[in-house]
This record gives C-alpha cells, structure tokens and sequence, in this order.
C-alpha cells in the first residue's frame, strides 16, 4: 500500500467488562471497495491464533474528524471474504478517508492478545487492529500510524509508543495522543493503560522503564518493585557488556502480575511478562528466579531475534506460517546465554544457577520426546503441535527451548574446550549480530550456514561444522556427561529423597481434584492410568491432593485400588506400583573453564 496515514482510535472507558471499542481510519481504495486483513498469528509466537475471533460487530462509515466517542456512531455493514478478511466502502472515491468500527473483547490472559479489568487494560497490537489490503510487514513500510485513546483520568499509557500529549475531556476522562511509525513497528508495539508509572532506570543509552501492574488490582509493594528493577537492570548492563552495543532507545518492560499465570514476549525495544505475584514479592524464591529468569530471556531478544533475527523473518506475512528451523537457536540459546546473564551479573548465585541447571537436566531425562525428534522437526512443527500439547506429547516431543538450550549449552562446552577458553558462545552471538544483525556489517538475518560460517571465522579449528548439523537434525539427546564433564561437572543419579513406591505420574492437585498429567512411559501404571484421570481414592482412603496421594502410596501394597473419575464416570482400577525415579544431581567443584564463566562478570552473588 502506498504510506498513506492511519488513525487509531481506541476507547478503553468500559475496561472492567473487558469490552473494548476500536475504529481505524484509512484511506479508501476506490468505489470497488476498501479491503482489510486482520493478523492470524501474533509476531514471536509460532502458532495460527485467529484473533479476529475476538472482533465483533464491524460496521464503516465515511469517516469524520470526530472523535467517534462524541455522538452516537453508526456504520454500514462490511461484507466478509474469508476468515481474516473484509471488504468495505463500496462506491467510495479513492483517498477518501473511511472509517472502520468494531469492538474487542479482551479477556485472553496472555502477553500475545488483549486483556482489561477494572485495574488495567492491555493491547497487543497484532490482535487488535485490521490492517489495510493484507498483513504483511514489509520492513520498508513508513506509514504514520497515529492512536487517540479514550481512557479514566488516573490511567497512564505506557509502551513503546511515541507520546504525542494528552488532554482531559469534560466527562472525567482523559484522552492520550501516541504516534508510532512504520506497520511493523506498529504490529510490534504493545500498549497499556493503568495507575502505575514507570520506574527508570539507566543502562548505557538505554532508557530502561519498568511498569509493574497487577491485573486484578492488588497493590504492588514498591520495595519489592524496585529491588525487581535494580536486579533488571544489573542483568541488562551485563547484557550489553557481553553482546555488545544495541543502540540508543527506551525499553519499554511491562511486567503484568497474576495469580499464576506465566509468559512473555519480546519486542524490538520492549517487553511484555507476566508472573504469579508471589514471583516479586519473593514469597516465592523459585518463583522470584523464574522472574529474572524470564526478564533476562525477553532482553536477549533484544540480540538474538529482534536485532538478529531469523532470515525467514525478513518479511513476515501474518496471514499464513513461515516455519523457522533456527527457534532452536533463537530461543534455545536464547535461555541458555539468559540465565548465564543472572549468574554473571550476580543477580543468581553459582548455587541457584546450578540449581536451576538440575531442574532442567531433570525435565530433560524424564522424558522420551527428546530422544524421538530433533529440535530442527520442533521448530518447524511448531505451528501444529507445539503450542497444543495432547496427552503424550512428552513422549514423542522435543522442546526447541529446553533441548535448544542443551544444545546451546553443550557447544558452548566444546567451543571453549577446543579453543582453550579463548571462543565462548556469547562471542558467537556477538559476531552474528555484529555480521546479520540490522545494521551489521552483511545484514540479512541469521541461518543455519551463516551461523556455522561464524563459529568456523571465529573458532577454525574447532571443525564444529558436523557437530552443529548432527545436533540440529538428529533425534538424540545431547551429551551431557560429556557437555557438563568440560566443566569439571558430573551428572550424578542418585535415589530419591522419599523412599517409597509410586504411580510414576505426574500429578497435579487443583481445586480439591487431583489429576493425572503424565504417566511415565516405564511404569506399570501406563497401560491402566491416562493424562486427565483424577483419583478420588486410593484401597477406598478419599485423597484430596497430591500430598496425600504420595503419604498413602508410601504405606500401600505392591498393588493399590484406585477410585478414578474418568469423563464423568466413576470407575476402580487395580494399579501394581513401581520404584521412585533416581534423581540427577550435577556435582563436582567444575574446574577453570567453569569458574571462568563469570570471571569477567560484572558481579558476583555469594
Ligand atoms: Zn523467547
């Protein structure tokens, strides 16, 4: 499309019903009529999410210079010509301006769509607007997008927009101007309306503002809010030490608190996270390292997708799949370099790094998926199945993040082994970025052959070229004996803590109900148990959770009667139960290329 202007306007008055209204202003086609597409999937999260399903109520109009909000607004019918489509403004002449209506309703609870309460309201770009002819963003895009946003008198703005002013209305009610430019950084820039301010801090030229919301409204305690964000912005300076200058620019962290729900999603200067509350106020401390974990991983991004992206990213059309076989890279590594980041920067210790290693070593041997498909069929595949798990999915999948980052880990391993400690894998990221990255001295993104082209520049005689292929494309687990054993380090399986016998399921208890999630595919449990039981009894005790459940298990026969509800019914089965799991350890003091980890950090935790 020819840049022609686009105005947005966006009425958050009514954000406790999670009813939102929406109108967008364009410039027509010609009297054939106007067409408009809306994103199928959401820019950093592989799967088709259709959020137009969220869209109601679409009408036009010629468009007017009036707020839409000042009178009552009615519109013509649009005419849908298929699931993401819409064809309007018959018989108007081209660069006419018409105007497009609908509302939204925003109650998904993810960092990917729209949500609003009574306490906040939030916006993913990608999941709200249509876009004129189709949603493609092409780089080169310079079209103006302008917002006025109707919102309550004590809410703020807060995302990567350009604030362009505000102004108070006669009704209480505050409008806000923002202006962003270009519709891929438009698809890119979430927003947000609540009470809370951002708390800045500097990092080299980096403006890095921090807004902390609860979503239902509970106050956010501010000494905990702030030592969040003095530990935020530790890890980023270390992040800028290791990677390398991103440029200037405000990083916009908005940080959503829930009651559980997880996730985040980054974006070129920004990010969106969402954590269960106790996560900051630190009654939690795993989930408080899960946090900075989170953090760290979304400002890696900031290097190794969104500066140096997937070369199949360069121009990504929004309305069908574009497979990327590097996630196990892009996201992988990712983590992998993210929590390095915690430890180097001394916002983790060694002890809750390494502690956090154990739980990944565990997740990783405790399932088969790993050991039947490669991270490169993962990533590709994760438009169909990995955002949508089935009941055994842990057997026959890989997860491009948990075994990318063991793959990340183990060549990290073999680079600085073979190279002597003089290559580690934060100067491959470097090097790519400084090469692919935009702006960098080739551009273009970063594949498979280039990312092996840099380890082969930097690194000659390693020859990890077959290695790097192998790992990629074989379904095998990577070594870790061998990976931790570079680091002085041995994986250790030792029997568990709690002797006894067991289901060999994972069990989760959730409202009174305990249910079955995963059974274990050794175990003899397999062939009577399935994912979504839940066990109401154990030999006739009543178990009400998982607690229970192990303490009655611990005192039992070899063989248990179990009362399970399975669709509704209630049935009895004869369950022989099994050994515990040994459970992995990493031990060992590790050895100079181990405590060289964070030799040159920029802090160390005790
Ligand atoms: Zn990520």
């Amino acid at each position: 499309m020819a840049d022609a202007p686009i105005h947005l306007w966006l009425d958050v008055t009514d954000a406790a019903s999670a009813r939102i209204r929406c109108w967008i202003d364009v410039d027509a086609s010609g009297p054939e009529g106007t067409q408009m597409a809306f994103p199928r999937w959401i820019p950093g999260s592989y799967v088709i999410r259709d959020p137009v399903r969220m869209v109601r109520d679409l009408c036009w109009s010629s468009s007017s210079e009036f707020p839409p909000w000042d009178s009552e607004w009615a519109g013509s019918p649009v005419e849908r010509i298929g699931v993401n489509r819409l064809r309007m403004g018959e018989g108007q002449v081209a660069g006419s301006r018409i105007r497009l209506g609908y509302e939204i309703i925003a109650d998904e609870l993810s960092v990917r769509t729209n949500h609003a309460t009574h306490a906040h309201a939030f916006f993913s770009q990608a999941a709200t607007w249509w876009i004129p002819e189709e949603a493609v963003l092409d780089r080169k895009d310079s079209t103006q997008i302008t917002l006025t946003a109707r919102h309550p008198a004590h809410w703020q703005p807060f995302g990567p927009w350009c604030a362009d002013g505000s102004e108070m209305v006669d009704d209480g009610m505050t409008l806000s101007h923002l202006t962003i430019s270009g519709l891929e950084a438009w698809m890119d820039s979430p927003l947000s309306f609540s009470e809370a301010a951002p708390r800045i801090r500097s990092v080299g030229r980096i403006s890095l503002e921090v807004t902390i919301v609860d979503i239902a409204g509970a106050p956010v305690r501010d000494e905990a809010a702030e030592k969040l964000c003095d530990d935020a912005a530790r890890i980023l300076v270390q992040q800028v030490a290791d990677l390398g200058d991103p440029g200037a620019g405000r990083y916009a962290l908005l940080l959503l608190l829930t009651s559980g729900e997880r996730g985040g999603l980054e974006h070129r200067w920004g990010q969106v996270s969402m954590m269960g509350r106790t996560g900051l106020t630190g009654v939690d401390p795993r989930k408080a390292m899960d946090l900075r974990s989170l953090i760290s991983h979304e400002f890696t991004h900031l290097w190794n997708v969104r500066n140096l992206r997937p070369r199949s990213f360069e121009c990504m059309n929004l309305e069908v799949e574009a497979p990327e076989p590097m996630l196990w890279w892009f996201e992988g590594v990712t983590s992998y370099y993210a929590d390095i980041a915690c430890w180097r920067s001394g916002v983790w210790s060694e002890a809750e790094y390494r502690e956090e290693m154990e739980r990944k070593i565990r997740r990783h041997l405790g399932r088969l998926g790993p050991s039947r498909q490669s991270v490169a069929d993962s990533a590709q595949l994760a438009w169909v199945e990995g955002y949508r798990p089935d009941c055994w999915a842990a057997e026959a999948r890989a997860s491009y993040y948990l075994e990318g980052e063991l793959i990340g880990l183990a060549l990290d391993a073999e680079l600085r082994h073979r190279t002597n400690d003089a290559v580690r894998l934060l100067d491959v990221i470097s090097e790519a970025n400084a090469r692919y990255g935009l702006g960098g001295s080739i551009g273009g993104g970063l594949d498979h052959d280039r990312l092996k082209k840099v380890i082969g520049d930097l690194a000659p005689s390693t020859r990890l070229g077959r290695w790097l292929d192998q790992a990629i494309s074989n379904p095998a687990r990577p070594n870790l004996v061998k990976a931790f054993g570079r680091f002085g380090l041995r994986i250790v399986a030792s029997s568990p803590d709690t002797p006894g016998q067991v289901l060999g399921a994972e069990i989760a208890s959730n409202e009174g109900g305990v249910v079955i999630r995963r059974v274990h595919s050794d175990v003899p449990a397999r062939s009577v148990l399935r994912p979504g039981d839940e066990v109401i009894a154990v030999d006739g005790l009543r178990i009400r959770s998982s607690k229970a459940l192990t303490g009655t298990l611990q005192g039992a026969g070899e063989v248990v009667n179990l009362t399970v509800a399975r669709h509704g019914i209630i049935i009895t089965l004869d369950v022989a139960l099994s050994d515990p799991p040994a459970e992995h350890k990493l031990t060992g003091r590790g050895n100079s290329l181990w405590r060289s980890t964070i030799a040159d950090g920029e802090g160390v935790k005790d």
